[in-house]
């Protein structure tokens, strides 16, 4: 059983206050996630996560992740914007952007962040930008043929991100002509997996891209960032990521394959949904019910508070609050209102009988969850609520208002 840190008593005070649907994060498991991968990776110099703000942009996240000792992976001028109203600064920045406006380099440039390279011909772009190229880059290496993906991120071969190895090896060369002098890499292959030897693998892969590179180039890599892409158990009975397991099989790797280098290269990570993505809750009440060719429980939140099982057909659990240990004897369809027939949180769920005004809580939306919402049928935006470690419930997002939502147009 997946456990909530609050009881439906606390939810029901909470909701007096902050009317349904939120999502709401709980710091001390964010925390958690924090130290325990930092723990597993200790052994490794310099060691550090930059947590990919995509998953949960918020400020006030940012900053206990930052007092945990992360820094940040930003892919757009906005997310550049937040972590350094976040306090982030230079190198505690990575920029791996895709299709990148010139704008945004600039900014990035400015904030003095690690800039991560999609692609070989924004080298040129770069430096047209700035006048000028940083002394510190890094590139994006898609391992095509040579490693397979999973769902969510696709096949490497047919995804739209990183450099072809041939590439990698002349983006370096030219970068090293144009005067740049400190260099990182960075590949990511795998989207929310759980199998840890598949990043042992990737570590393997890029040691020994690491090795070329230096015979190749004499070029000995300051950085190794081997991506995001930690997995957790959405399923009940799946089981966590084993996290030492992955650690330990690249520190075997790395003291084995990097023994030569005169300078270790450090050893990067950029996960966001394992950090947080288990700590978040949507929390919704039950608005209707409905029988037609299927029994159908509607909520008030909507596919556009958590697109992840319309969009991937991701599960996510679902507890009905005070019912835990309620017999689970009917099955629901649990939709939103969007006119989407795909707007369901779940299909043939089994849960215990639910009633109107029942409290409805949706696990793991900490990661790629609000943030991933939008206004499809006008729907607004949910606030975001912070359980403290005290217990303290803080507001850390509003919930949009009609005039948020018509603020960009003119209306009479
Ligand atoms: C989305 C993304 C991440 C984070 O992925 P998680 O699955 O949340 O760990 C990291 N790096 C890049 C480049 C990404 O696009």
């Amino acid at each position: 059983m997946k456990s909530i840190p609050f009881s439906l008593e606390s939810i029901q005070a909470i909701i007096k206050k902050y009317p349904t649907p939120f999502h709401i994060y709980d710091a001390a498991g964010i925390e958690q996630s924090a130290q325990t991968m930092y723990s597993a990776f200790s052994w490794a110099d310099g060691f550090r996560n930059f947590f990919a703000v995509k998953a949960l942009p918020n400020p006030r996240i940012l900053e206990l992740l930052k007092a945990q000792g992360m820094g940040v992976d930003c892919s757009s001028l906005a997310e550049l914007v937040l972590a350094k109203r976040a306090g982030f600064a230079g190198e505690d920045i990575m920029f791996t952007s895709n299709d990148t406006a010139a704008e945004e380099f600039e900014m990035a440039a400015e904030l003095g962040a690690i800039i991560n390279l999609d692609d070989i011909s924004h080298i040129e772009f770069l430096e047209e930008t700035l006048g000028e190229l940083p002394e510190l880059l890094c590139f994006r290496f898609n391992p095509g043929p040579e490693r397979t993906g999973n769902v969510i991120i696709g096949n490497p071969a047919e995804a739209k991100y990183g450099l072809t190895r041939d590439q990698i090896f002349r983006a370096y060369k030219t970068c090293l002509q144009k005067g740049v002098t400190r260099f990182g890499i960075h590949t990511m292959v795998a989207s929310n997996e759980l199998d840890p030897s598949y990043f042992v693998e990737t570590a393997r892969m890029m040691f020994e891209l690491a090795h070329e590179i230096r015979e190749e180039l004499g070029i000995e890599l300051e950085f190794i960032n081997l991506g995001g892409g930690f997995g957790i158990p959405y399923l009940p009975d799946q089981d966590p990521l084993d996290i030492e397991h992955v650690a330990s099989g690249i520190k075997t790797l790395f003291e084995d394959m990097l023994a030569d280098f005169s300078v270790k290269p450090k050893l990067f990570f950029e996960c966001g949904r394992y950090v947080t993505g288990p700590h978040g809750y949507l929390v919704s009440t039950v608005l209707h019910k409905k029988n037609t060719y299927r029994e159908y429980v509607g909520l008030d939140a909507s596919m556009a508070n958590l697109m992840r099982p319309g969009m991937y057909s991701a599960y996510h659990h679902i507890t009905v609050l005070g019912k835990e240990s309620a017999h689970a004897d009917h099955t629901y369809d649990v939709t939103g209102s969007l006119c989407e027939n795909n707007d369901k949180f779940a299909i043939a769920r089994v849960l215990p009988k639910i009633d109107i005004g029942d409290i409805v809580v949706i696990h793991d939306t900490g990661a790629h969850g609000h943030s991933m919402g939008f206004n499809y049928n006008g729907k607004l935006r949910s606030a975001e609520l912070l359980l403290k470690k005290d217990g303290q419930v803080q507001l850390i997002r509003r919930a949009e208002t009609l005039d948020d939502h018509f603020a960009t147009l003119d209306l009479h």
